[in-house]
């Protein structure tokens, strides 16, 4: 016989759920849980400076771009100011919030090539206030090759991005957050981002073959470290695509915290139609459907890592 579980409301209403335990009640129970823990902090401390995050893993797929833009908008949900740099040519962050990047639009390109600035190009998000966005059109793939003979080409981005900051702060505007999604290789562009960042985000997919490419990845980031920007550190890694009902997703997660140690948020992103949905609609997850799994779980990841900055405030 099958039968549906109850709402998930009623087992909030039950107040003990101690004895559920198929896997969808415990997915019930599990999602009551994270609704509770979400609802308790509404808004966050802002950090003492701005905390500027690359989100990179050169494979392609494991969920960046999905990272970026859910991070960037439950930050600004919680009262933050965030800044979203789009560094990938396909564009899929500024698709995904709603800023229009169709060829010829400026953006990223103008900021690295031409060196013009930020103010001019940074476009706010229609549906989240304080997140804006530094788009990119198609013409961004033309940089990777163009920025090989220009001068100090692979520090272009943290020098326009340090002057905008400087500028908005002035304004008395500061910004608390900035996310940059990388493209899926280590070119000039993600090497600009790794140079303008003072924290990596990596996000991990829980599947097979998760972990291979982590580990060029952390030489490649040590490099960049000691070449080029020695603040760098890798402060947070995501697991994302994760199932609670496969062994394998419980085996990349275990190998990844044993790896990373307390780096990795106890938050995982579950595997969830939602997310995927979104972007056709120009959405982040939690403006397209709130209440979601994957919209609750990148709120929590939100609170950790803006918790992480108010321990760090005290170190
Ligand atoms: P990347 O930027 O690393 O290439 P994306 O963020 O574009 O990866 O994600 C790759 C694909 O996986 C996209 O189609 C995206 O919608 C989907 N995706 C990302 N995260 C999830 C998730 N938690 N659940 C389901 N689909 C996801
Ligand atoms: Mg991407």
């Amino acid at each position: 016989m099958t039968s549906n579980p109850p709402p998930a409301a009623s087992f909030a209403d039950q107040g003990s759920t101690g004895d559920i335990t198929t896997p969808l009640a415990s997915e019930a129970r599990d999602h009551v849980e994270l609704a509770r823990r979400v609802e308790s902090t509404p808004e966050l401390e802002h950090p003492t400076g701005t905390r500027t995050f690359v989100v990179a893993n050169q494979k392609g797929g494991v969920g960046k771009t999905t990272t970026t833009v859910n991070i960037a908008a439950a930050l600004a949900t919680k009262g933050q100011r965030v800044l979203v740099v789009d560094l990938d040519p396909q564009g899929n962050a500024s698709t995904a919030l709603a800023i229009p990047h169709s060829e010829g639009t400026p953006g990223a390109y103008e900021a690295l090539v031409d060196g013009t600035d930020l103010d001019e190009l940074v476009r706010p998000c229609p549906d989240i206030a304080g997140l804006t966005v530094l788009p990119a059109s198609i013409d961004l793939a033309g940089a990777e090759i163009e920025l090989v003979s220009l001068v100090a080409r692979e520090t272009r981005l943290d020098k326009a991005l340090q002057s905008y900051l400087v500028e908005c702060a002035d304004a008395g505007d500061r910004i608390d957050y900035v996310l940059i999604d990388c493209p899926p290789s280590l070119g000039l562009l993600t090497i600009n981002a790794l140079v303008a960042a003072r924290e990596v985000l990596i996000p991990i997919q829980c599947e097979y073959y998760a972990l291979e490419g982590l580990g060029q990845l952390v030489r490649n980031i040590d490099l960049v470290r000691s070449h080029l920007n020695p603040r760098l550190e890798i402060s947070t890694i995501l697991l994302t695509m994760y199932d609670a009902r496969t062994r394998l997703s419980a085996g990349v997660a275990d190998e990844v915290r044993a790896y990373f140690g307390d780096k990795v948020l106890k938050t995982a992103v579950p595997r969830s139609v939602r997310i995927s949905e979104a972007p056709s609609y120009q959405q982040s997850v939690l403006t397209y459907d709130p209440s979601s799994s994957g919209s609750l779980s990148y709120l929590e990841a939100a609170r950790e890592i803006g918790q992480a900055a108010e321990h760090r405030k005290e170190v």
